[in-house]
């Protein structure tokens, strides 16, 4: 095992991070930009240092810099957690490059193959998986995208090759659409991702986003630690998650899970990673991969009992994945609700302030991700999440009343937070019920329009 690892992050998951180093007796070393002094992973971590000003693109997102401290720290591994640089394969390959560092993430050249979109939807193809019908090619022309239209039938979606989260997709109703939505998806891709190159998939009208966790050792064996369902979003954007998904019969849930497997399989993966799905009809399809640990990884951890990011180090360090498919079970329930300092009743701005009342609920079956205390901060030089509130219980419906009784013991004062929409939620027939789909919300909100 390493002996010091470094993580290239903040917040609650550089926290999480290093709680699983020290289950595994490795010493931790934190980086923090001047906004986070006081941040809640410096107070964690065992040593920390500083990397540059408040602008993630100066301290966080600074590679050589955070290579540098790994250096004079010692530091035998770094971890880069989610968001900032996770998914960079650049930095992944530099840090392999460099003498007495590990990676504890995928191989470049995996990260590199699966962050183009449509490179993933060769492999995945090549490895029998269903893919959203759509391009294995990027499309430059506006004439081909009408072709496309025509073919796939309208609507379709022009999205950035290094695209996600929403970003860098268009949606195009009609052929008159298409000359706008090119541009701007190219627009979008180059300044969110530097990258203006972009395909074409049928727009599905009522999918559930349905996602596999899988683990990949060097050795050869792969395993899937069942399904998430994220259907629940914001203009594509993931709200409340949940495992097992309410949408799927043991028929789909083993063929989803396999899928996953082929498919990382075939792209060469290691370490943990994510296969989106889009799921409409009984069909599933292959959107993409998040060559990263997710936010949303605990609702897995709570339903299979297996500490992914302790997994992430140990396969990093070598070892085999030591449990077979057949060992992973799921039992009960676990739905995350990611608390952000934003107001929902003004469409979700963020609202930075001062946390002047911080108490989080307690007692059985509750799980807080966090890395704040009352008296803290949230500034607005990163994401506005506070923290993110599991809570599993026997069974969906067990789960879901269990939940109501956290949020209403969850007392945040001084900004406002996303707990009164999570409640809203629970009173919502359509999501207790499990029909909602990732159209569901934001027809919703037109609807009050
Ligand atoms: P991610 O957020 O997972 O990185 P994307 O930006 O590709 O990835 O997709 C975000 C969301 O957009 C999906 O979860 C889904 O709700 C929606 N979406 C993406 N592609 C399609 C499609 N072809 N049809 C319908 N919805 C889609």
């Amino acid at each position: 095992m390493f002996e010091k690892v470094l993580v290239a992050n903040r917040g609650e998951i550089a926290v999480r991070v290093m709680a699983a180093c020290e289950e595994l007796g490795c010493e931790t070393v934190a980086v923090y930009s001047d906004a986070d002094r006081n941040g809640g992973h410096v107070d964690y971590a065992d040593e920390a240092y500083n990397v540059g000003p408040a602008p993630a693109s100066e301290s966080y997102l600074d590679q050589e810099e955070i290579i540098d401290v790994a250096q004079r720290a010692g530091a035998d591994a770094i971890h880069p957690g989610y968001g900032f640089l996770a998914e960079n394969a650049e930095f992944a390959r530099r840090v392999e490059e460099t003498p007495d560092v590990t990676w504890v993430g995928p191989p470049s050249d995996a990260m590199e193959t699966l962050g183009e979109k449509t490179k993933a939807r060769s492999v995945m193809q090549a490895a029998g998986v269903p893919v959203v019908p759509g391009t294995t090619e990027p499309v430059d022309d506006a004439d081909e995208v009408r072709a496309l239209g025509e073919e796939y039938g309208y609507p379709i979606a022009i999205k950035a090759e290094g695209g996600g989260g929403g970003r860098g997709m268009k949606i195009v109703r009609s052929e008159a659409e298409v000359d706008d939505a090119l541009e701007s998806a190219k627009r979008e891709g180059e300044a969110y991702f530097g990258n203006d190159s972009v395909y074409v998939e049928k727009y599905l009208k009522a999918p559930k986003h349905i996602e596999v966790q899988v683990l990949a050792d060097t050795h050869g064996n792969v395993r899937h630690l069942g399904e998430r369902d994220c259907s629940l979003q914001r203009r594509h954007q993931k709200v409340i998650e949940e495992a097992p998904s309410p949408a799927l019969d043991d028929e789909l849930r083993t063929e989803i899970g396999e899928a996953a497997r082929q498919g990382v399989r075939e792209a060469g993966y290691t370490n943990a990673g994510t296969v989106e799905f889009l799921v409409e009809d009984g069909e599933f399809y292959f959107m993409e991969v998040n060559t990263r640990i997710q936010v949303e990884h605990t609702v897995s951890e709570e339903v299979t009992g297996i500490d992914i990011v302790r997994w992430q180090l140990r396969v990093a360090a070598g070892e085999d994945l030591a449990f077979s498919q057949d060992d992973v079970e799921i039992d009960g329930h676990a739905v995350e609700y990611r608390i952000n300092a934003e107001n929902p009743a003004t469409d979700f701005t963020p609202t930075p302030g001062q946390l002047t009342t911080y108490r989080p609920p307690t007692s059985i079956g509750i799980r807080l991700d966090h890395a704040v205390a009352q008296g803290d901060e949230i500034g607005g030089d990163y994401d506005s999440m506070i923290g993110k509130l599991i809570v599993s219980g026997e069974d969906r419906a067990h789960c879901l009343e269990r939940s109501k009784r956290a949020l209403e013991h969850f007392a945040v004062e001084g900004v406002h937070t996303t707990i009164p929409f999570h409640r809203m939620m629970l009173d919502d027939d359509v999501f207790v019920a499990g029909d909602h789909t990732t159209k569901y919300l934001d027809r919703e909100l037109e609807d009050d329009a």
